[in-house]
């Protein structure tokens, strides 16, 4: 049986190249629950990605404008390219009961922590090697050599606040990693603050026994 529940916001935090938007992808497909939060950011399109479903690409002006706003519940300048959550729709999800996914890194996950830490679970990625971490980044050939280094000098950066987060994995195994992010999740999800009715459902356990 399942009560009503508040949704969880759910950060996946990696640095470039660990995996993340691997386990991401397995994770949203299977479950109509998670609800993915797309960012805006001012960073060009790669070209596989789509407008509105990767994220809203938008130009400095309108990101600042947003951010003045308020529009932002968080944001961040990465690599050189400003990124940020719009906010309504988080709230609206959460309401619903639906857990968000972020792929956001760690200066907006302090952000959230300060406006939203009960909501949250989040969850700090470790490639299991350098090797393998700079072989996945070669991969991704849309990346030029200039842009593999300064991400791999930005993974040092990252590593230095895995201790920020909840959870940590090593992903050596795609498939184990989402099994292991499902069970963080699932866990998540039965914590008494984020399940409405229990009270009642309780209640009417006890008054199925009787009077004490
Ligand atoms: P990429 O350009 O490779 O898609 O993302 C670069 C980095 O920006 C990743 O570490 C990703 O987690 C982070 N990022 C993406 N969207 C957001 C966001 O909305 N806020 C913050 N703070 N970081 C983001």
């Amino acid at each position: 049986m399942d009560f009503q529940r508040r949704g969880v916001m759910l950060v996946l935090a990696s640095p470039s190249g660990a995996g993340k938007s691997s386990i991401s992808r397995a994770l949203f497909g299977a479950d109509p629950n998670i609800k993915l939060s797309v960012s805006v950011t001012t960073r060009a399109r790669r070209t596989d990605e789509i407008d509105g479903k990767h994220y809203h690409f938008i130009d400095v002006p309108t990101f600042e404008q947003m951010r003045r706003d308020g529009g932002l519940l968080e944001s961040a300048e990465v690599h050189g390219n400003f990124y940020g959550t719009p906010r309504a729709r988080v709230e609206e999800q959460l309401s619903a009961g639906n857990d968000i996914l972020f792929d956001i890194d760690y200066q907006g996950t302090l952000q959230l922590y300060e406006k939203c830490r009960a909501d949250m679970v989040t969850v700090f990625i470790l490639p299991p090697s350098i090797k393998e971490l700079r072989a996945r980044l070669e991969r991704r050939a849309q990346d030029s050599v200039g842009t593999i280094e300064k991400r791999l000098k930005n993974a040092r950066r990252e590593m230095d606040h895995y201790n920020e987060y909840d959870y940590v994995l090593v992903n050596e195994d795609l498939e184990l990693s989402v099994a292991r992010v499902r069970a963080i999740l699932a866990s998540a999800r039965l914590e008494r603050k984020r399940q409405r009715d229990l009270d009642g459902f309780v209640r009417d356990l006890q008054n199925q026994i009787g009077p004490a």
